[in-house]
């Protein structure tokens, strides 16, 4: 027999971790935020903030990407904030640092701090609601890293700690470290990069509490955009759930991914407002065990067991 129940509705908002902040289900985010239109800039966080994200993600390393300078991403979002006074208060803001192009990686005490100062004043704020490593420095001891983030966090600077593209033994020993709840995981996660799901990093963070903000949750765009068998095989098993609840394919993509259990939190990459506002569908659709199952076995390429 069938299970025809739903699994559960995500939520449209959700504690981040045990840092006492509350974030929307959906976040945006900021890798390909570029160019110099602050109007059109301005435009692109109020689709976000309108359709109900609040939290925003970007980085410093965010720019090179793009053909524009370290920390570019980080200064656009500057202008858009001095641009409108009210608009910092609107959103839990989240940023990363610890990579630096031609090391590749740093997270001791010195880089980190400087890390910080600069994007803060990139940003044009004396706060960030989440401050994120962005890729494991595994020659900085982890109580290292715990005694510099709580050293920013007491000086007011940054409020909650994250993590991104960490190991889940490498979050287990941030963790053991920190006297600050580590709050939040940023892996790549999606119907077609499943390592998550696979690593126990997803159970590791139903454990203690950690929110999952799952980055490229379109795979790049190749949800929306399938060009191997693979991805179109991904993308049919998306959309058959999709027409269902009349919504898109990539609304159906970000659904898939809030509707596990750890409720991990999509970082919708669009840059096209329409595409931004749509994202919300995602909270129209429900699933059976069997649909989100078949989209998993479609991204497997093989039979679960
Ligand atoms: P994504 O949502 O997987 O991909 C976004 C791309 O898909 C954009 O180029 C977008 O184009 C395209 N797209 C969306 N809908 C489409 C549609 N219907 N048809 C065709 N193309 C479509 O996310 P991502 O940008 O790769 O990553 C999202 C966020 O994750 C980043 O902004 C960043 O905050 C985070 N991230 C973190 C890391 C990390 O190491 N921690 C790494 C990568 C990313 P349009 O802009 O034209 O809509």
């Amino acid at each position: 027999m069938t299970s025809s129940a739903f699994l559960p509705a995500p939520p449209k908002t959700r504690p981040l971790g045990k840092s006492g902040l509350t974030v929307s289900g959906l976040s945006w985010g900021m890798w390909r935020f570029k160019g110099n239109d602050v109007a059109a800039a301005a435009a692109l966080v109020d689709a976000a903030l309108s359709s109900g994200i609040t939290l925003f993600d970007t980085a410093d390393i965010y720019g090179p990407d793009n053909g524009e300078a370290f920390g570019a991403s980080e200064a656009l979002l500057g202008k858009v904030f001095a641009g409108n006074k009210g608009l910092r208060g609107k959103m839990v803001l989240a940023t990363k640092g610890g990579i630096v192009i031609g090391t590749p990686y740093d997270s001791s005490a010195a880089y980190l701090t400087s890390a910080i100062d600069a994007s803060l004043t990139r940003l044009g704020v004396e706060h960030v609601d989440l401050w994120q490593i962005h890729r494991p420095d595994v020659l900085t001891h982890p109580q290292e890293i715990a005694r510099t983030l709580e050293d920013a966090h007491k000086a007011g600077k940054i409020g909650a700690i994250g993590v991104s593209n960490f190991t889940a033994a490498q979050i287990d020993a941030l963790a053991h470290f920190l006297t600050v709840p580590l709050a939040s995981t940023q892996p790549e996660y999606s119907a077609l990069t499943l390592g998550p799901l696979v690593s126990g990093e997803l159970d590791q963070a139903m454990r203690l509490g950690i929110a999952v903000m799952a980055w490229s949750p379109l795979g790049g765009g190749r949800i929306a955009d399938p060009r191997s068998e693979r991805e179109r095989a991904v993308a049919t098993a998306l959309k058959k759930v999709a027409d269902q609840y009349g919504v898109s394919v990539t609304a159906a993509a970000f659904s898939w991914i809030m509707a596990h259990p750890a409720n991990p939190i999509p970082i919708v990459g669009s840059q096209t407002p329409a595409r931004i506002r749509e994202a919300a569908d995602a909270y129209k659709v429900k699933w059976t065990r069997a649909d989100w199952y078949a989209v998993l076995t479609a991204s497997r390429e093989e039979p679960l067991p």
